[in-house]
């Protein structure tokens, strides 16, 4: 089954077949290393974990590509304010992140390029855009890309030309206040010349000293490990304008390729109803929530629950209703019996929540879906192969959503009063008092309650 997924660039649900026939190469914008990465940001980083192994179960390898981001203005300016060099400084950050990763139970990609080990590549490709006529060097030794030279800019975030210039004007002047240089305001900076509050952070080039702009590591590092086309890009919305509309523009216009032919993006996590960001101070991360007694796999349960393409907004009721399922699912697991544990993985019984999470990586439909079999089963009439094949489709769907179930099912509480009439027909029948033991039995019923005996002790479960 193909894997069916939304396209930012054509609007479109389209069947993902790899370009090369063998194997789905894709690349997804990484975290910058400046600081925790909150759960908003790993809200895409799950979702686009699920996607590998929703491709990876489907049976089509994948090459994965994420990078990090670890020279930038936020990297430099942060690195000064610790006394650290930028290079212990990003390298404490991503082993926090990593950790984090590690933690929420994330493929690690096949290749994590780090922006600040690819200058030399990145100085290549400015040389490449200056000679084909798609940037220009400034006076004061920084260089530019020319919007104007590439007429598809702004087909991704589908901005008419008016909204285009007045958004590119707001974002460079947002970010770099003293361009005064460039040809246009819409310009964007490929190397940034050296200023003084780089510090230490400079390297060589043609134009002189300074480093590269943000937007252009993705697309020399794309380019390096994934070629001129690749199947698909990914990163959280924010991206989509100006930084996703850059590296295609910077990319097709320093090869012969088209860069990516599909584009996933996935919408924010929000808190009271606004977007997760370290500049608004309302985030959690793993360790916040860690800390109030959650674990790892009840925040990634949360951060899957809503469809990818909608805003998921956080709450801590989220996080309780995630622990319930995971018991639910727990049990259910438990319940279909050793015997039934088995390590042909497919999709069985639970084919319709397979199918589900196939149709746009629907995951809180593919949850519906396995629960929905969960009701309809009942453990006990099951013979030992359904019990084997309903086991099979469960862990083979908890690994394509890459949850781990907690180790023991939580029983039920059982009130005091209960446990005590349980315990006082327990005694009756040890003591082969059975008329006793009967009178308890039924009470216990009345009361929505039912003993299981096993040889030398007994489970009271709810009816
Ligand atoms: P950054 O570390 O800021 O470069 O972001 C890493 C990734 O997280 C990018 O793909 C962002 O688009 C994404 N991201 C940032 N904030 C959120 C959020 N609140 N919800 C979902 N994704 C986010
Ligand atoms: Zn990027």
């Amino acid at each position: 089954m193909a894997l069916t997924l939304h396209d930012t660039l054509t609007r479109e649900p389209r069947a993902l077949t790899p370009i090369d026939g063998k194997t789905l190469r894709f690349y997804c914008c990484g975290p910058t290393v400046y600081g925790p990465a909150h759960i908003g940001n790993f809200r895409t980083f799950v979702a686009q974990d699920v996607f590998r192994r929703t491709l990876e179960m489907g049976g089509l390898p994948t090459l994965h590509v994420r990078n990090l981001t670890d020279v930038d203005d936020k990297t430099i300016r942060d690195s000064q304010k610790a006394g650290q060099t930028l290079t212990e400084f990003t390298r404490y950050w991503t082993e926090k992140f990593h950790a984090d990763c590690t933690a929420l139970n994330l493929l690690p990609p096949h290749v994590e390029p780090s922006a600040v080990t690819h200058i030399p590549h990145q100085v290549r490709m400015i040389e490449t855009l200056i000679q084909r006529g798609h940037a220009y060097a400034t006076g004061d030794g920084s260089v530019y890309f020319k919007v104007a030279s590439f007429a598809d800019y702004g087909r991704l975030s589908h901005l008419e030309d008016r909204e285009l210039r007045l958004g590119a004007t707001v974002a460079s002047n947002a970010t770099d206040s003293d361009e005064y240089s460039k040809d246009s305001l819409a310009d964007f900076a490929l190397w940034k010349a050296r200023k003084p509050e780089d510090g230490e952070n400079f390297w060589p080039s043609p134009w002189g000293e300074g480093r590269p702009g943000w937007h252009l590591e993705c697309s020399a590092m794309a380019l390096e490990y994934l070629g001129e086309d690749f199947d698909v890009h990914s990163g959280g919305v924010d991206l989509i304008f100006p930084h996703h509309e850059n590296e295609i523009a910077q990319s097709c216009c320093a090869t012969h390729g088209k860069f990516a032919h599909h584009w996933f993006h996935v919408t924010h996590l929000m808190v009271d109803g606004g977007k997760m960001s370290k500049s608004l101070g309302n985030l959690y991360t793993l360790e916040d929530l860690q800390k109030r007694g959650y674990s790892p796999a009840e925040v990634r349960y949360v951060l899957i629950s809503g469809y990818y393409s909608a805003p998921l907004n956080f709450t801590f009721h989220s996080l309780d209703a995630a622990r319930q399922a995971l018991q639910k699912l727990a049990k259910f697991a438990k319940q279909l019996g050793e015997t039934a544990k088995n390590e042909s993985l497919h999709a069985g019984p639970f084919h319709e929540a397979w199918y589900t999470l196939n149709s746009d990586l629907n995951v809180p439909g593919a949850l519906g879906a396995m629960f929905g079999t969960i009701n309809k089963t009942k453990p006990a009439t099951l013979s030992v192969e359904e019990a084997r094949q309903a086991w099979s489709g469960l862990q083979f769907m908890l690994k394509a959503l890459g949850l781990n179930l907690p180790a023991e099912a939580e029983e039920a509480e059982v009130p005091a009063e209960i446990a005590a009439l349980a315990e006082t027909r327990w005694q009756a029948k040890l003591a082969k008092d059975w008329p006793a033991a009967d009178v308890a039995r039924k009470e216990l019923e009345a009361a929505g309650w039912v003993i299981k005996d096993s040889k030398d002790s007994y489970q009271v479960v709810k009816k």
